[in-house]
């Protein structure tokens, strides 16, 4: 047999959005020169004493409460040594038995529940920079940087559903505000870790794990690489090692690091500068209070106050600053379908092509509010008002102004037209089959019976506009 079962969990990292670091004041902009974001606090010289951002907490518990988790009442901090350069301190603060938030779920659209095992706080590292002279230079600003991990149960079976998953926190720690979780700028990253097995009923096979896989496409390549690899190593007889991974993207490889620590290596105890970390219950009720609607409880009220698809609705909910902008922009529309249907078909286009999220475009969802009540009362038609949306995302000016200037008001002429042409197009399908293959004469003779059954009551000029549209 040659297909091997891979299974996997993933523990994803999330920067916490906040203005100061975790345990002292200083700020967490990583726009500032190097190593000028730095204190003695999260130096770890001796004899500081840290002390908690309250920030920090609030937004763990809100993820925690969003990623269906309970929360832990009474939670504390505790140290784990290593020595690495990018560690001034030694050891790192985060959480070890008792995690603010545990027993969490997120649903996949296959159905699938993954499970969450944990959510715990802690603190970031440095960063390293290896330059072109083979110098490693360290830039301690992102030391001390909250975030959050969120570590699952070994429930994927393949790198499509981790994906997915990836794609679901990212949703929820965004609409949450708990994160910008932008994957680009590292702030979530995925670690995922893969085993595969002979047999559904075998035990699971010594498993590796992937560092810091900053993008979809990495985890994706990550880890079909790595079960490839697994693969054949137990095919020609060999033994998977407990290692951790690298993945190099230029390479398109996974490749052992080092050896897999396991807990006891780090010599976890409980931090003694911190005290217990005791979360009320009135202050979990203010969480609460702030939660806004999650992404999935968005879908589900779409498709039922807007009439869309469960696709339209992922895409309408994909980023909360997206759907804020399509309910302010399909507001007092009576046809809604239509409208909605011109939404979708033209605005995610529009941001994919200038790769722009909804706030950089060079209109208003009140301006959009504009253009889609033209269409709703039929002063412009879907084909005008493609061009005058163009107009508007060059920020040629208002919808009105466009449609006024540009002469593409549909009168009542074109009104009468179309219900006329309408019925010439049915009338003579063999007519309309040759000129859409490329008899261009037939144009004429479509014009000439349009005119004869008009009997002069509409326009010439309407009934060739309306006919080169219809016909398109
Ligand atoms: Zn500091």
């Amino acid at each position: 047999m040659d297909n091997f079962i891979p299974t996997m969990g993933l523990e994803v990292h999330a920067q916490v959005k906040s203005k100061s670091k975790i345990f002292c004041r200083c700020a967490t902009d990583f726009s500032e020169k190097p190593n000028t974001n730095i204190c003695p606090i999260c130096m770890g010289f001796p004899g500081v004493m840290p002390s908690i951002n309250e920030e920090v907490v609030k937004k763990a518990v809100k993820a925690g409460m969003a990623l269906n988790c309970r929360i832990n009442l009474r939670t504390g901090f505790a140290r784990k040594n290593y020595f690495y350069p990018d560690l001034p301190k030694g050891y790192q603060i985060t959480q070890f038995k008792v995690p603010v938030a545990e027993n969490g779920f997120v649903i996949l659209s296959n159905g699938k529940k993954i499970r969450i095992r944990r959510l715990h706080i802690e603190e970031d590292t440095g960063k390293m920079i290896h330059d072109q002279n083979e110098d490693t230079l360290i830039d301690f600003n992102r030391a001390g940087v909250p975030l959050i991990e969120i570590v699952t149960e070994p429930d994927f079976e393949s790198s499509a559903e981790a994906v997915e998953y990836m794609n679901r926190i990212r949703e929820i720690l965004r609409y949450t505000e708990v994160s910008d979780a932008n994957m680009e700028m590292g702030e979530l990253r995925g670690e995922p870790n893969i085993s595969v097995r002979r047999n559904m009923g075998d035990m699971l096979g010594t498993k590796t794990e992937i560092k810091n896989l900053n993008s979809l496409k990495a985890i994706e390549k990550g880890i079909d690489f790595e079960i490839e690899r697994q693969s054949r190593l137990l095919k020609e007889g060999r033994e998977v090692l407990s290692e951790t991974m690298l993945y190099n993207e230029k390479k398109q490889e996974v490749i052992p690091m080092r050896k897999k620590e396991s807990a006891s290596e780090y010599r976890y105890f409980i931090e003694p500068d911190l005290p217990d970390l005791i979360i009320e219950e009135a202050f979990i009720e203010s969480v609460k209070k702030e939660m806004p609607e999650l992404p999935e409880e968005k879908r589900v009220r779409f498709i039922k106050q807007y009439n869309v698809s469960r696709i339209e609705s992922e895409i309408l909910s994909s980023e909360k600053s997206l759907a804020d902008f399509f309910e302010e922009a399909i507001k007092n529309i009576k046809q809604t379908k239509r409208c909605v249907n011109f939404f979708i078909r033209e605005i995610p286009a529009i941001l994919n092509s200038k790769s722009i999220d909804s706030a950089e475009l060079k209109f208003s969802a009140s301006d959009f509010n504009e253009l889609l009540r033209e269409i709703d009362s039929e002063s412009v038609n879907l084909n005008s008002a493609q061009i005058v949306l163009s107009e508007m995302s060059e920020g040629r000016g208002k919808a009105e102004e466009i449609i006024e200037r540009m002469n593409l008001k549909q009168t009542n002429d074109d009104f009468k037209a179309m219900e006329l042409i309408k019925e010439i197009i049915e009338e003579n399908p063999k007519e309309v089959e040759r000129y859409k293959k490329g008899e261009e004469k037939l144009f004429g003779v479509l014009v000439g019976l349009c005119m004869k059954k008009a009997k002069g009551s509409i326009s010439p000029a309407a009934i060739n506009k309306i006919l080169k549209e219809m016909l398109k």
